[in-house]
């Protein structure tokens, strides 16, 4: 059986995606050797860095074979390639991007007007290629044939290795990623709305003892901290036992619920009793209103 020349179209778009995806995983591995080392260091080197991997994918593919990775994994190659095309290849391949990005790093304006000159020559010259790149591609659309313009400058043209079969796609890995999406949706949407502070809470309420009816008037001294965070009070405030609270610790628990209990004594702490600390409240201040105010309080 001689193989089938007709390639489809999608699987030289294919073959093309593949050899970007393998460029961007060796790319991202050299990216996260340097990610820990004094940043410029390997920046500068980027343009270099890049060539080096070109390079190497070309050494192992084209140099050795008739096709690259991503023709390969879809059983692609170029009939017609030869060691000269395949040096061709590998420059037209480096070459631009190399310029341009190395052209990007440089101070240009410090080295004169020619090198001013240089540099929008360099960008007219890219956007020609990514122009010629565009009819390319049409023109790709049209024949089928060489969908990139190195291609079509080179003379180079796919060929199935196997006999043609028809392109077997499986959707399995598709219900896989809607029901993952629909699952990330659902907590997204749903999580925020489960008070977690207040189910905190009921369950601790379910093993604690009830706190003691007795409620005192907290004391503040310089060693005192916050109940709740254990940290330096920051605008001292207490909802009705001897605990004091940063003002934005027990605030933040009465927006989740307006009762709960102190996580010292235990005893119910409700929003309506909230008030900041001032020496006024103090008992030995005998603030008569304070006083009252706690008196008011159900214990239940
Ligand atoms: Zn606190
Ligand atoms: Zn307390």
């Amino acid at each position: 059986m001689t193989p089938s020349p007709y390639v489809s179209r999608i699987n030289q778009i294919d073959a093309a995606q593949l050899d970007t995806e393998v460029y961007k995983l060796l790319k991202n591995q050299t990216r996260e050797i340097a990610r820990y080392l004094p940043p410029g260091k390997i920046d500068k080197w980027q343009p270099e860095v890049d060539a080096v991997l070109k390079f190497l994918i070309w050494k192992f593919s084209l140099h050795r074979g008739s096709s690259t990775f991503g023709q390969r994994l879809l059983n692609l190659h170029y009939a017609n390639i030869n060691q000269r095309k395949a040096v061709l290849y590998l420059i037209l391949s480096i070459a631009p991007q190399y310029v341009k990005d190395k052209l990007v790093n440089e101070n240009l304006s410090e080295r004169g007007p020619v090198a001013l000159t240089l540099k929008s020559f360099v960008d007219w010259t890219t956007n020609a290629i990514n122009l010629l790149e565009l009819v390319n591609l049409l023109f790709f659309l049209h024949r089928g044939v060489q969908p990139h313009l190195i291609e079509f400058l080179l003379g180079l043209s796919s060929r199935s290795i196997t006999t043609h079969r028809p392109r077997i796609i499986g959707y399995s890995y598709m219900t896989r990623e809607l029901l993952w999406h629909g699952l990330m949706e659902l907590f997204t949407i749903g999580i925020p709305m489960i008070n977690l502070h207040y189910l905190k809470q009921v369950v601790r309420r379910l093993w604690r003892r009830k706190g003691p009816s007795i409620r005192l008037l907290p004391v503040m001294t310089a060693e005192t901290k916050c109940a709740y965070c254990f940290e330096n009070l920051i605008l001292p405030s207490h909802a009705g036992c001897e605990h004091l609270f940063c003002y934005y610790c027990l605030q933040a628990h009465f927006t989740a619920m307006s009762v709960f209990q102190c996580p010292s004594c235990d005893v119910e702490l409700r929003a309506e009793d909230m008030k900041r600390y001032t020496v006024a409240t103090a008992p030995l201040s005998g603030d008569e209103e304070s006083d009252d105010s706690f008196e008011k309080v159900d214990d239940g």
